[in-house]
């Protein structure tokens, strides 16, 4: 798949936003902005939703909710093929979808064809066949009763994305909320909301009943806040910055006490011990931090290296970095695209130079790279300590730190003194080592001797301030059902 070649130019079909599988133009008329982060120009006008617009859409996802509406109707079996016919329309168009991503987003096509795109339609299919086996139990109760358990689907869900992996993002999303029998008004980020408009027009075409999805384009504190504090909306998922979480939270509690799941930032500790194969962890604590322009909220941004191979591990960084390859993200050879906005990369500049000041040493990058579109050099950073702001707060960019650790009960004491706690990893060929220093991360996701490994299957979400909740696979069905019990007076005793 990913051999194909991209379509550098790819025409923009939608632009509005989506409501009742139709598309319309904004309550207020105001439109914004979609930039090209490869160039800093401007791709098109979007629609800007707001509170008028969420509300349009929350009237026609409750429509569509509500019990006789076809989707209500239709057996849990036939949802599965809707999803499964969605996961097919975008293979069909995968090329299109793959390059406007990397329009909209800068991440190199060969990423958002090859990571991004699979993981879409493996999440879609994966929820497909999750619709008609949410099975509830029977419940030997005390006396003459006969007792059940139900999941139900919870009702209208808002949902809302951010623009790392916007397209990946709205599948993790919908495809559990859908396979459940909700109903969805999602938000992209306003960055990148090209793919998920695209893709609403699959979903009317595959044949969802209008209102199942609506999608409204607009900014976080406007239609982001009107979805959160919507008082008909009954869950509100979120993935974003921890600082916006909070905001969530408050909007869910203060209208009408939706449950809200946050998956949100995070600082990931790497822990390089002295056994490790250089030459392999290296590469993978490379792309730890450098995969997606280092915008990923799981990025190993804490490379902790064991004291006797921490020179030797610098310089091999250093010179891996030097090497990655950064420019078009239409290039085949391109490993790392523009950041994804002029806002992003102006946070990103001034945390390298408080790198700088705070005493870290630059062992390469540390600036704009080029004159147009928003890159930035891979950045390492040596002598790292615990109490820089590098090694604290999340840069969601190119930036490796590199820490020097002696002990290893030390170094997880270390690894794990962040609020966050989404993910940890370590590198080591002991399995015993492997085995204590993973079941002591304070992380969702551990990963031993690789980094950056998701599964559709697999769970996915953080501990401390790092999220509520977990998505994919199973668990991430808990979110989008009410469990329902039921006791029936009977009048004998069932065996
Ligand atoms: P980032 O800082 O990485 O852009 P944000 O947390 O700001 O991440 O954004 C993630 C998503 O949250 C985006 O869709 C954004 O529009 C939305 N958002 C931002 N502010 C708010 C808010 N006050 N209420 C609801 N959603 C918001």
């Amino acid at each position: 798949m990913s051999l194909s070649k991209p379509i550098v130019n790819p025409a923009i079909k939608f632009t509005q936003i989506f409501i009742n599988n139709e598309w319309v133009n904004s309550v207020s008329g105001k439109t914004f902005p979609t930039i090209n982060p490869t160039t800093g120009k401007k791709i098109c006008d979007i629609q800007e939703g707001d509170k008028a617009d969420v509300d349009n859409a929350v009237l026609a996802a409750k429509a569509a909710f509500k019990v006789g509406s076809p989707w209500r109707s239709m057996d849990a079996y036939d949802r599965g093929r809707l999803l499964n016919k969605l996961a097919d329309l975008i293979e069909r168009d995968v090329v299109y979808i793959a390059s406007l991503e990397t329009l909209d987003n800068g991440k190199p096509f060969k990423d958002s064809m090859g990571t991004d795109m699979n993981l879409v339609m493996e999440t879609i299919r994966h929820y497909a066949g999750w619709a008609d086996k949410l099975c509830g139990k029977t419940i030997p109760v005390r006396g003459n009763f006969f007792c059940y358990t139900k999941h139900e689907p919870i009702g209208a869900c808002g949902q809302i994305i951010p623009w790392n992996f916007p397209l990946l993002m709205m599948a993790w999303k919908i495809g559990p909320a859908l396979a459940c029998g909700n109903t969805v008004v999602l938000k992209p980020a306003e960055q990148t909301p090209l793919t998920a408009l695209y893709v609403c027009s699959l979903i009317k075409e595959a044949g969802f009943p209008s209102g199942v999805v609506n999608v409204v384009p607009g900014y976080g504190p406007t239609a982001g806040a009107a979805i959160t504090s919507h008082p008909d909306i009954r869950k509100v998922a979120f993935t974003g910055s921890a600082e916006v979480g909070k905001i969530v939270m408050v909007g869910a509690a203060e209208s009408n006490l939706k449950p809200v799941t946050l998956e949100l930032g995070g600082k990931s500790p790497v822990i390089v011990c002295k056994d490790a194969d250089l030459d392999e962890v290296v590469e993978l604590a490379h792309n730890a931090i450098f995969f997606n322009m280092g915008q990923v909220c799981t990025a190993g941004s804490r490379t902790f290296v064991h004291e006797d191979v921490y020179d030797e591990f610098v310089k091999r960084a250093t010179a891996r970095a030097k090497s990655r390859k950064v420019g078009s993200p239409w290039d085949d050879a391109t490993e790392s695209g523009p950041q994804v906005s002029e806002e992003q990369f102006d946070k990103i500049l001034e945390l390298i130079e408080s790198g700088k000041k705070e005493g870290a040493k630059l062992e390469c990058g540390g600036a704009r790279l080029g004159n147009e579109g928003y890159f930035i050099q891979p950045t390492v950073f040596s002598n790292v300590t615990d109490n820089m702001r590098i090694a604290k707060e999340e840069i969601f960019g190119p930036v490796q730190q590199i820490i020097k650790f002696k002990d290893i009960e030390e170094v997880i004491e270390r690894a794990n003194d962040t609020t966050y706690g989404l993910a940890a990893a370590c590198f080591t060929k002991d399995l015993d080592s492997a085995l204590a220093i993973s079941s002591r991360f304070e992380a969702g996701t551990v990963w031993v001797n690789c980094f950056n490994v998701f599964k559709m299957n697999a769970p996915f979400g953080g501990f401390k301030m790092s999220g509520i909740g977990r998505e994919l696979g199973e668990y991430g069905l808990h979110a989008y059902t009410e469990v329902k019990n039921v006791i029936v007076k009977t009048p004998y005793k069932l065996p």
